[in-house]
């Protein structure tokens, strides 16, 4: 069990444990707003609230075991060493814009279990220490958010403290650390709380599975051979989702907030539709109709299976932000999806299957067994691994990850 209100102190800082329960309504107000009355609008939130949940089996795997998301999260960590440079970057504009408060209140959405999250929360604090020292600022007071869905693993995350701790930060000041579980789709903090919040790796998850794949066959996502419907249905969910993503947030962050996302994406414009032959979602695929060839696994059972994923290039992402009007976009990189396959040779190929196969299978497990049950997930990523160093030498050429940085638009009170 997770201790409510365990204060932790070491020689400069102070750490708090606290599990904040996300706010089962959104805060009412008494004005109208948008031109609608407060129980339309009531009613409206409501609906968003319990339409724009979460998948509940989604989640990685816990623990800090060979299998769990802890132990396979390489890619991850390569990942968010790659968007340092404009978390930093960010960081420093937002201590600027704010004009050196004296508290900061940070979230990481989608935080996982495991170390990678205080590696973004520590590179945020420590930007703003020294950013504060050489600036002859006095350090503000840090709350750290690690938001997940209620399913994540917290203990685990919460055990890696220690790294937190042992990670350099340059901290005169005092920073405290909570956990917030609660789906992002829907309100996690209060109003204008917010300065700044990070996530990497989790908005490729969508709220649900669209609806209408019936079409798409023995795939779990979007394949080459998908019909154009697939991809429509796939892009009005994300759309649906991101739109909700922020506006949420944008209610949550006050004016000049910043936020950094990273997706996994495509450096696809032409073929909504094309997907690496060697994309994990098409090998996962592919492994799952081997099952089914070995009578492991049934037809149906594989046709009615689809991931709550996608992953939108930068055109879409763009037009997304754009739409919903509140936030400007700050800075949008775009970099290759690096799985460490460096190595051709025969050994070393099938190593490189077995970490894709590991990564993949930690991220994906919990989905998986809540649809196909756990006997067959072994033996799936084994079929994975063989398929993954069949497609070393071929690399991923259109996956990518993209890194988006956003800055909230100043908001008018109404009076
Ligand atoms: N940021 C971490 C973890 C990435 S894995 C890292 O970089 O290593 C993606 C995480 O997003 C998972 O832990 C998953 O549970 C979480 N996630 C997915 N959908 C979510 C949602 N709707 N709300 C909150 N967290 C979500």
């Amino acid at each position: 069990m997770i201790e409510c209100g365990t204060v932790y102190r070491n020689n400069s800082s102070c750490f708090t444990f606290k599990i904040c329960p996300s706010p089962t309504s959104i805060n009412k107000t008494t004005k109208r707003c948008n031109g609608k009355s407060e129980n339309e609008r009531k009613n409206g939130d409501e609906e968003r609230i319990s339409k724009y949940s979460f998948v509940s089996p989604l989640c990685m795997r816990g623990g800090d075991g060979y299998n769990s998301y802890s132990s396979n999260s390489l890619l991850q960590r390569r990942v968010l060493s790659k968007a340092k440079p404009v978390l930093v970057k960010n960081t420093k504009d937002l201590m600027i814009n704010l004009n050196f408060p004296t508290y900061i209140k940070v979230a990481d959405l989608g935080c996982s279990s495991g170390q990678n999250t205080f590696l973004a929360m520590s590179e945020i604090i420590n930007t703003i220490n020294v950013f504060c020292q050489q600036r002859n600022q006095n350090p503000p007071e840090i709350d750290c958010c690690l938001n997940d869905l209620p399913s994540n693993d917290f203990n685990t995350t919460f055990k890696f403290i220690q790294f937190f701790n042992g990670m350099n930060i340059t901290s005169k000041g005092s920073y405290f650390v909570y956990g917030v579980p609660g789906s992002f789709y829907s309100r996690l903090f209060p109003r204008r709380s917010l300065h700044f919040v990070h996530s990497s790796y989790g908005l490729h998850w969508l709220s649900k599975v669209p609806e209408g794949l019936e079409k798409n066959k023995m795939s779990v996502y979007i394949t080459n051979s998908s019909p154009l419907s697939t991809y429509k249905a796939y892009l009005n969910q994300f759309q649906r989702d991101f739109a909700t993503f922020l506006k949420l947030r944008s209610e949550e962050m006050v004016s000049n907030g910043r936020m950094v996302l990273t997706f996994i994406g495509r450096n696809t414009i032409d073929n909504p539709l094309h997907r690496d032959c060697c994309h994990f979602w098409t090998l996962l695929s592919k492994s799952l109709r081997d099952l089914v060839a070995e009578g492991l696994v049934s037809a149906s059972k594989v046709d009615s299976f689809y991931l709550p994923f996608y992953d939108p290039n930068e055109k879409e992402i763009k037009e997304m932000v754009q739409k919903e009007g509140s936030f400007e976009i700050r800075d949008l990189e775009t970099h290759g999806y690096d799985l460490g396959h460096c190595n051709q040779d025969e050994s070393k190929r099938s190593k490189s299957g077995q970490n894709e196969a590991n990564y993949i299978r930690a991220v994906s497990e919990p989905l998986l067994v809540a649809h196909f049950g756990d006997a067959i997930i072994s033996i799936l990523f084994n079929k994975f691994a063989c398929h993954v160093s069949q497609h070393v030498s071929c690399r991923n050429k259109t996956t990518v990850s993209i890194v988006v940085s956003l800055t909230k638009k100043k908001t008018f009170l109404m009076s």
